[in-house]
């Protein structure tokens, strides 16, 4: 069997691209996935749409050949979206061929290009070195404490809040693109906000993004999880939330402490 046909035939039962979904942050989004197998990452974060994450690992490798990326992404509606996302089936930075894909991607298709990041791997120069080929990227950025962090976020070993906070500034010192926090508030960590208005005074990103999980927590890890889907064909959990007001309440605080520019998944 050749490389090409392995490709194809992996590529029908599972793909690296999905979508266009409708994105709250950035409109229709074409989803790019540079994990796929499973869902592999350095967090665990309470509210993951994934569910619990089956691949807990700091560790880069390449999980999906560029070729395959190559070859999905020609067959996706791709034309369609606004935007391409690297986001899917855990944290994007984990893949080793993270700046290959971007810079394919952006020659292939002209459309600028966002990666989400937890924000674990921004200590490591390679890592920041691969992501200056994205147009925006967006950092995960839900604690204030290491014990917030701890409840929150469930990172593997080694992982620190003051690390994930000094990463994002190496990313700012280094990156000429724009860079925002994905701040995701649930009732377990609202007693941080005022906490948070000083990182984030401290990071003084280009936007905060203030999120609630809208969607439900996969009791078993799926592939389809990754997108936007209403009903879901699996069991899941719903996850509290803060209410319309509650949020309100989080970004006139944000605003007043930080004059950072605010998205609020309530206004979008
Ligand atoms: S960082 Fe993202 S992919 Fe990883 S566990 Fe948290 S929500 Fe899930």
């Amino acid at each position: 069997m050749t490389i090409q046909s392995d490709i194809s035939e992996v590529a029908e039962e599972k793909s690296s691209v999905y979508g266009p979904v409708h994105s709250w942050r950035v409109g229709s989004s074409l989803g790019v996935d540079m994990l796929l197998q499973t869902s592999t990452c350095s967090f665990n974060c309470i509210y993951c749409q994934l569910g619990d994450i089956q691949l807990k690992t700091a560790q880069r490798s390449i999980y999906v050949p560029t070729a395959q990326l190559e070859h999905d992404l020609r067959r996706s509606r791709w034309e369609e979206a606004d935007i391409i996302t690297f986001s899917g089936s855990g944290e994007p930075t984990l893949a080793l061929n993270l700046a290959e894909a971007i810079h394919w991607v952006k020659e292939y298709t002209g459309k600028p290009v966002m990666v989400l990041t937890n924000a674990t791997l921004l200590h490591d120069p390679a890592v920041i070195q691969d992501l200056q080929a994205a147009d925006i990227v967006s950092c995960k950025l839900d604690a204030a404490t290491e014990a917030g962090l701890k409840q929150m976020n469930r990172p593997v070993a080694g992982v620190t809040l003051q690390n994930i906070v000094s990463g994002i500034k190496n990313l700012k010192a280094h990156y000429k693109g724009k860079i925002a926090l994905q701040c995701m508030f649930m009732p377990t960590n609202l007693r941080e906000v005022e906490q948070m208005a000083k990182l984030i005074n401290d990071i003084q990103p280009d936007e905060v993004q203030l999120n609630t999980p809208k969607r439900a927590y996969p009791l078993e890890w799926h592939l389809d999880s990754r997108g936007n889907h209403g009903d879901k064909p699996y069991p899941t959990r719903e996850l509290r939330t803060v209410s319309p007001p509650q949020a309100d309440e989080i970004e006139a605080l944000l605003q007043e402490k930080t004059h950072v520019p605010i998205l609020s998944i309530y206004k979008k």
